[in-house]
């Protein structure tokens, strides 16, 4: 970082930026892509783009767009959200709900104008969960039939495309825009690229100036954005850590998701409770949908991972519903190699 060439993004250009954002083009097979401070603002550019006032978007229920950007979709790209339930396995939506979902209305003139599809892969909410290229097309094909763009938010599509071991180009077919992060257990400190036409790169970079995301000597940051994406075959390790993770808790009684990628959910009956117990004994956790997420990342060790299962310890009688109640999101396991 101390030793990029650096330039003024917000005046002609940044080279080591524009060295990032070309990677990452080439990377998501778009054209090419634009630099942002956060995940969030590159989703919201993607939707203020695609989206006019009152116009309806669908993303499967829980997607980051939808409950994790304080509303942004709604209140500053006008956008009327529609969440599609997770009908094809958790996070997933299969072509027939998006094919429903853009047809319905009552009549031409009360209808939505349904523009827009925003997929979310790998999806967070749902546990880190997977969807395979096949899958991804079939949805996006439906999407396009129905005269729908495309928005991916991919914060975590290196996630996905290592789980499977397909490059993330595989992942991204037939789309307008995605967006990725280079800070999701990656390791950089910040940024995310939002990518597309030439065209929704130009206004992007407008949208961009508009919400206060230019910056000037913007490849200190990009710097480490090319470290991030240097370090991405690596996040097997954090899926492998994830997997002695949950399997650690399970052995001690809790009711733990099968990890897919490098998201650990556990269901309990006192979530803010056990939150604070994971917290006294130095286990940082969030909350999630319901649950407890537990992440590994690029800083995590297995010594780490045996740290943390020591002080976790045993379930406890209160992290466990009186009624046996099992809650419902359990994310299986991925649906192709
Ligand atoms: C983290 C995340 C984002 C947003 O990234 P920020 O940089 O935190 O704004 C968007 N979508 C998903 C699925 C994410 O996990």
């Amino acid at each position: 970082m101390a030793a990029a060439e650096v330039g003024d993004d917000v005046l002609d250009r940044d080279p080591t930026m524009r060295e990032l954002e070309l990677r990452v083009a080439g990377l998501v097979g778009a054209t090419d892509a634009l630099w942002t401070p956060s995940g969030s603002m590159g989703n919201l550019i993607a939707l203020m783009h695609h989206l006019d006032r009152g116009d309806a978007f669908l993303a499967p229920a829980g997607a980051h767009v939808l409950d994790n950007e304080l509303g942004t979709a709604a209140w500053l790209a006008g956008g009327m959200p529609r969440p599609l339930a997770h009908d094809a396995g958790p996070g997933k939506v299969s072509p027939a709900a998006v094919r429903r979902a853009a047809a319905g209305g009552d009549g031409p003139y009360h209808a939505l104008r349904t523009t827009l599809l925003c997929l979310e892969n790998t999806h967070n909410a749902a546990g880190g969960t997977v969807t395979a290229p096949d899958e991804h097309a079939a949805v996006v094909a439906a999407a396009r039939a129905a005269k729908l763009k495309v928005h991916l938010d991919g914060a975590r599509l290196w996630h996905a495309a290592v789980a499977l071991g397909v490059p993330p180009a595989a992942l991204t077919v037939g789309v307008d825009t995605v967006q990725v992060c280079l800070s999701k257990g990656l390791g950089a400190p910040m940024g995310s690229v939002v990518a597309g036409s030439a065209e929704f790169v130009a206004h992007a970079r407008r949208l961009r100036k508009m919400l206060g995301g230019g910056v000037r000597q913007g490849g200190v940051v990009a710097a480490a954005g090319l470290v991030a994406l240097d370090r991405i075959d690596r996040l097997a390790e954090d899926h492998e850590r994830a997997r002695a993770l949950a399997a650690g808790l399970r052995e001690r009684g809790w009711q733990v998701s099968t990890p897919q990628t490098n998201i650990v959910l556990i269901s309990v009956a006192d979530l803010t409770g056990t939150l604070q117990r994971f917290e006294a004994s130095g286990v940082r956790a969030v909350p999630m949908a319901g649950q407890v997420r537990l992440m590994t990342h690029a800083d995590l060790t297995d010594a780490d991972i045996a740290t943390a299962l020591e002080r976790i310890g045993p379930v406890d009688a209160a992290a466990v519903r009186a009624d046996g109640h099992r809650p419902p999101v359990r994310p299986g396991a991925p649906t192709s190699p």
